[in-house]
């Protein structure tokens, strides 16, 4: 598939996407990319790269080319991204006022002062942006060559204008943020001039070296009525029709672009960016989630799209396009929507995902999502309990090359995932399990055995060489002061916990949810109950509802389900008594006191591992030889099923690889002979 000049392999196109991997990691993140192209994305492009100091992202992850020294690091990705015959493409980004250059200290840029969205200020600093002079795009421009010309030298074959999510070419376009009166500000074609002018410098510097791609968000502009065109969207992708090479369309805000499946599905980005590709001849990619093929043959024969854009398909299963390309759709380790991944570059950390273990541990550990070092020995493992982690476990195993059996005490498969898939708007989640197990029953190496509750006599009995205990955790009903400090559990009749609600245990019409894991599960619970009939009050210690969903851009969608389901919520507060009629509140601060009528308490707070079998396990078998026996993910230290598959899959390889490098890191590295690439360099903030 042409793009200006150069040629895409295929339709698979890894949109820019985070991943948490600076130039201080560049093997790093050389090995997340190079997965990618090895697994048959035609495209594998960066996340944002800066152009210059005066965009500086920290504390967050960003990558850059302020100067020369940054190119070497980006030329190891493109090298290993060429390695499979893919185009490597750079996300060239100024962010103008949505960063606060924290630590460069210059003023951020912006077309006429004004900040960008309030809501995040407290997130985003105090700092304020400041107006730019006509130097100041002149400068901003000239940023835009130089950085041009590093991508060119770092082997970049497409090369990006970003007028997306708020950022400067963003500011630009909207009057809201464009109060302007010169040639840039007022009538559409003005507000357009600064990306117009910025594709040309791009364009300029590439000459026929690389594609110029311009990526746009046209959420806010579709809703924007013109004179001329249907709205402004039409109107700016009209003027700047055949100017990029190449048309990446999005949304405008990381909560509608990036949504979690909890409360966007798959392609919901096509209501605004169906029109692009009938105003240019220039190809169009987008994004929307997509998983499955038939939806992505869809976009295509439908005219959205003529590329299928992935970010979090590709996170999920770098290998989606080679098993498409060779009928495997079947083993497609489809991408949840958990939005995990977007929380590791909140984060600041290298990216994790849910459904792929591997991802971001690819050159740390050493970790391929396709290829497992094979057992030297037959040797049989038994997994106990088949949650996110015993199927992983077993999963990995298995592909080793281990004999292995796994025994489940319920009557399905999936743990955790099972029960929590069934509560409103987590059914996708269940792909956790469904991927799982449809992979173990293809293979001849593995037996399953549902309704087998193991003890450790009939656990020690089976005679594997390795046990796994996978046995996951239960919530309690324990509380914390204000000051943090574990208090008593509440076991009178009326409180309730998450294992209950599971088990249809739950009793009374006036419910009071009381959240301190602070995640999706309070939340969810209450609406769930709340589609019960019930009569439902949310409570929690945290600022906000489901606090940590703000991690996972969910957080808003969490309050306007709250909302719809008239669930009333008390934020800063904490429960300290049930008297079976009236629940005891007080705010976190001011200590006043509140009182709700209620006739149950559902807490969703604290977990304890469910370990008593590995402790009897381990006692039976003292002083004998015998197998080896661990903990694995919920069992060994609850946490969100990411952690739980991560665990699950790290146990497995342990198993054949040991202790497989958790201290491989850029530092250690360096000293070893290895590629020439500057660690520390001093930057220069003019160019
Ligand atoms: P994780 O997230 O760590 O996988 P889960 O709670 O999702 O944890 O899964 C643990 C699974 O282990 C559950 O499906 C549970 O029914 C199962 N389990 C717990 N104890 C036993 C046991 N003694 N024998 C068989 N299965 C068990
Ligand atoms: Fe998908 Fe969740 Fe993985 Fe992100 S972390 S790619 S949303 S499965």
């Amino acid at each position: 598939m042409p793009i200006g000049p150069v040629v895409a392999p295929n339709r698979f196109y890894q949109v820019p996407h985070a991943s948490g991997m600076t130039e201080a990691n560049p093997r790093v993140r050389a090995a997340f990319r190079e997965t990618k192209a090895e697994g048959g994305w035609g495209v594998v492009s960066t996340g944002a790269v800066s152009i210059h100091p005066s965009s500086d992202d920290s504390p967050l992850p960003f990558a850059r080319l302020w100067n020369d020294a940054d190119i070497a690091s980006h030329a190891m990705t493109t090298e290993a991204i060429h390695r499979h015959g893919s185009l490597a493409a750079v996300e060239l980004w100024h962010g103008g006022a949505v960063v606060m250059n924290r630590t460069s200290r210059l003023p951020p840029l912006s077309p006429s002062g004004i900040p960008w969205a309030a809501t995040h200020i407290g997130f985003m600093g105090q700092q304020r942006p400041k107006i730019m002079q006509a130097s100041d795009i002149d400068d901003v421009l000239r940023w835009q060559r130089l950085a041009t010309r590093r991508a060119l030298d770092a082997g970049f074959d497409i090369l990006y204008v970003y007028a997306g999510m708020g950022y400067l070419g963003y500011e630009f376009l909207l009057p809201e943020y464009n109060q302007r009166n010169d040639g840039y500000g007022g009538s559409l074609e003005n507000r357009t001039r600064f990306v117009r002018e910025m594709l040309e410098v791009t364009r300029d510097e590439a000459g026929s070296r690389a594609a110029v791609a311009l990526r746009i968000s046209l959420e806010e502009l579709r809703g924007k009525s013109s004179e001329h065109y249907p709205s402004e969207a039409h109107g700016v992708v009209s003027l700047l029709s055949d100017v990029p090479d190449l048309w990446d369309v999005k949304m405008d805000s990381s909560p509608t672009d990036c949504g979690a499946s909890r409360f966007r599905p798959e392609g919901a980005h096509e209501p605004i960016i169906d029109f692009v590709k009938t105003v240019t001849t220039k190809p169009v990619v987008g994004v929307g989630r997509f998983t499955s093929p038939d939806t992505m043959v869809s976009q295509i024969r439908r005219g959205v799209l003529d590329l299928i854009g992935g970010a979090r398909a590709s996170i999920a299963d770098p290998f989606l396009p080679n098993k498409i390309r060779t009928g495997r759709s079947d083993e497609i380790r489809e991408c949840i929507g958990c939005n995990i991944c977007i929380a590791s570059w909140h984060d600041g950390v290298p990216v994790r995902c849910t459904q792929n273990a591997t991802a971001g541990e690819e050159w740390r550990r050493g970790w391929h999502p396709e290829r497992f070092a094979q057992t030297p020995s037959t040797r049989s493992l038994l997994v106990i309990g088949g949650g996110p982690a015993g199927l992983e476990v077993a999963l990995v195993a298995a592909r080793q090359g281990f004999d292995v059996t796994v025994a489940e005490q319920r009557d399905d498969w999936g743990g955790r995932v099972l029960l929590e898939s069934a509560l409103p708007g987590l059914a996708t989640w269940r792909r956790v399990r469904d991927y799982r197990v449809w992979a173990l029953s293809q293979m001849g190496n593995v037996a399953m055995f549902t309704n087998s509750q193991l003890d450790a006599e009939a656990a020690l009995g089976f005679g594997a060489n390795h046990i796994a205990l996978a046995t996951g955790a239960r919530w309690t009903k324990r509380r914390y002061s204000p000051l943090e400090i574990p208090v008593e559990s509440m076991d009178q009749p009326g409180v309730f916990t998450p294992d209950d609600v599971f088990a249809n245990r739950v009793e009374g019409e006036r419910l009071l949810v009381f959240d301190f894991d602070n995640y999706y599960l309070g939340g969810v619970i209450a609406e769930a109950l709340s589609q019960q009939g019930k009569s439902v009050t949310y409570a929690t210690p945290a600022g906000h509802a489901s606090a940590w969903t703000f991690m996972t851009n969910e957080l808003p969608y969490v309050y306007r389900a709250l909302a719809t389901a008239d669930i009333a919520i008390h934020t800063s507060t904490y429960l300290t008594d049930f008297s079976g009629a009236r629940a005891q509140l007080k705010n976190l601060f001011n200590q006043v006191p509140m009182e709700i009528e209620v006739d149950g308490i559902v807490i969703v707070g604290h977990r304890e591992p469910n370990h008593l079998l590995y402790d009897t396990l381990n006692s039976a078998r003292a002083g004998v030889d015998g197998p080896t026996v661990d903990l694995v993910g919920d069992a060994l230290a609850p946490g969100a099923i990411v952690h739980a598959v991560h665990s699950g899959h790290s146990y497995a390889r342990g198993l054949v690889e040991g202790d497989n490098g958790y201290l491989r890191d850029e530092a250690i590295v360096s000293s070893a002979p290895q590629p020439a690439f500057p660690v520390a360099h001093r930057v220069s903030l003019t160019d």
